[in-house]
């Protein structure tokens, strides 16, 4: 569902050039979930942002659900892989309707095919479709990640590109919105990529993890060494002892 060959993105500022993601090559196989997991600035959210067609600059080859992406992405490549952040806040405008927002990429429907899309897509996570009258800022913290993940599912893409997506929420309202994302892999089959740096999330969540130092990837960890804290990688393992 996902095949990524060396890709690279350097970034530059001034004379200083800033090589950020180095000679990555990975895959994800439809309705798998791999984690992503390392030193904060190590080039995480870059790969996802490639990934998503937000970063532009990038080099290597990028293939979603079969189709190579170009650098100029059409909308149709758009559909094809949604981001959730960490902080709904990102994707919410703070005077648009949760409404308007949830509707905003259906404008080819009609306006009661809208309205019944963004009905169900309430629903879909959880949340009442009066919610659609409510401004960002008169929902709660997990109440907003809700709206942001069924933005991100309005389309339907095949695969969700989730940033630290519970890491601004509280404990108890984290395990909730975690469910509800493997809820939703399960049932539609979705593809995710999965950064944390929480190792119980990515325990729960992940068939697989690429640990990730310096923009390059140093080691993979399966499901079982998850379990059993078996890491080469000395991030990895201060991880471990901190769970
Ligand atoms: P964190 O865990 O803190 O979110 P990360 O692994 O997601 O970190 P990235 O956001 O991918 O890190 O950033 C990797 C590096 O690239 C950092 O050094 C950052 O300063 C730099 N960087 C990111 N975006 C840009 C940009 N648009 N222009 C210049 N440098 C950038
Ligand atoms: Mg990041």
């Amino acid at each position: 569902m996902i095949e990524v060959r060396d890709l690279n993105v350097t970034f530059s500022s001034g004379k200083r050039q800033n090589h950020v993601v180095r000679d990555i090559s990975f895959s994800v196989a439809r309705g798998e979930t791999l984690g992503i997991v390392g030193e904060s600035g190590c080039g995480k959210s870059t790969v996802l942002r490639c990934l998503s067609g937000m970063e532009k600059g990038w080099s290597g080859e990028i293939a979603l659900a079969g189709r190579t992406v170009g650098k100029s992405r059409s909308l149709d490549d758009l559909k094809c892989a949604q981001m959730v952040f960490q902080d709904p806040y990102g994707s919410l405008h703070p005077r648009h309707r949760i409404g308007t927002a949830l509707a905003e990429p259906l404008r080819a429907m009609g306006r009661q095919e809208i309205w019944r899309t963004v009905e169900r897509s309430l629903r879909q996570v959880g949340l009442p479709a009066a919610f659609a009258n409510r401004f960002p800022h008169e929902l709660s913290g997990g109440q907003r990640q809700r709206v942001a993940i069924a933005r991100a599912l309005i389309l339907a893409p095949p695969i969700l590109l989730l940033d630290e997506p519970t890491s601004a929420l509280d404990v108890s309202i984290q395990a909730e919105i975690l469910n509800l994302l493997a809820d939703q892999r399960d049932e539609m089959g979705l593809t995710y990529v999965l950064v944390s740096h929480d190792l119980a999330v990515i325990a729960h969540m992940c068939d697989r993890v690429l640990i990730m130092q310096d923009g390059r990837f140093v080691d993979e960890l399966s499901k079982r060494d998850l379990q059993d804290g078996k890491t080469h990688d000395d991030y990895a393992r201060e991880l471990f002892e901190a769970t």
